[in-house]
């Protein structure tokens, strides 16, 4: 009885212990975060919260609306209340873009069947659900279906014309094995692949999250390197999970490996 005791007494140390180190490490990745600004607009970008992510609206014409990411609420109940802002309904999208496959993009997939799914190659058995997660995540989340079926798969580089707009496409892996990022209007979408601090630095996604840290990491840098080698103008950038940057493409150069 005496053991009996004593080893229930150690399984509930090793127990809290392990809940206190999750909620450290959850606190630790989650601190110092810039908070998203629910309307944020550049360039006739609107980026609206969604809970925990950011999702962008583009205006493709006069009733036709594209999605950066879906959000993280299967009700949709942030991007219906902007199209109706709009004095839009969900027919109004025509096209959804995905930054990656991560749950927390997607749960609104499902509310506008009429859209075309698009996202990188490499990154569409996540997101329709037949390969696993990588990185820790893995032990969390089981591999199922989702129901998601990308309709047009796209490559790093590629030019996309939606309605009167041109959208850019560059491969960043690292977070997830096709993480994207999207260019249009002058403002350049990252997803997941990096946050941004209350003080206004770019940092990389966090390891608990994150399939390869050293990938995305190089990946944000070659990224950088690509864009000032050509050129590009970058007003804003846009982040998943913090508020925009409006100080052009400078915390992307400033972000070190
Ligand atoms: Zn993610």
């Amino acid at each position: 009885m005496r053991l009996f005791k004593r080893m229930l007494k150690i399984l509930g140390l090793v127990i809290g212990t392990l809940v206190l180190a999750v909620v450290v490490l959850l606190a630790v990745t989650l601190m110092g975060r810039r908070p998203i600004v629910d309307g944020y607009e550049v360039n006739g970008i609107r980026v609206i919260k969604d809970s925990t992510v950011t999702v962008g609206v583009l205006s493709l014409g006069e009733r036709e609306v594209a999605l950066i990411d879906t959000g993280n609420d299967d009700t949709g109940k942030a991007i219906l209340a902007e199209l109706s802002r709009r004095q839009l309904g969900p027919e109004a999208v025509k096209t959804i873009l995905l930054t990656h496959g991560h749950p927390d993009h997607m749960a609104g997939v499902h509310l506008f069947p009429r859209a075309q799914v698009l996202a990188l190659t490499s990154e569409i058995p996540l997101i329709e659900g037949r390969t696993s997660l990588q990185g820790p995540l893995r032990f969390f989340f089981r591999r199922h279906p989702t129901g998601i079926r990308v309709t047009r798969a796209l490559g790093d580089g590629e030019r996309v014309t939606l309605g009167r707009l041109v959208l850019r496409v560059f491969a960043i892996p690292g977070h997830s094995p096709g993480c994207a990022a999207y260019l249009v209007s002058d403002v350049l979408f990252l997803g997941d692949s990096a946050d941004a601090t209350k003080e206004g630095r770019l940092r990389g996604a966090p390891w608990l999250f994150s399939d390869s840290q050293a990938q995305n990491r190089a990946s944000l840098v070659q990224l950088a390197e690509r864009l000032v080698r050509e050129k590009v103008t970058v007003k804003a950038l846009v982040l998943s999970h913090s508020g925009a940057l409006s100080e052009g493409l400078a915390p992307l150069t400033d972000f070190h490996n």
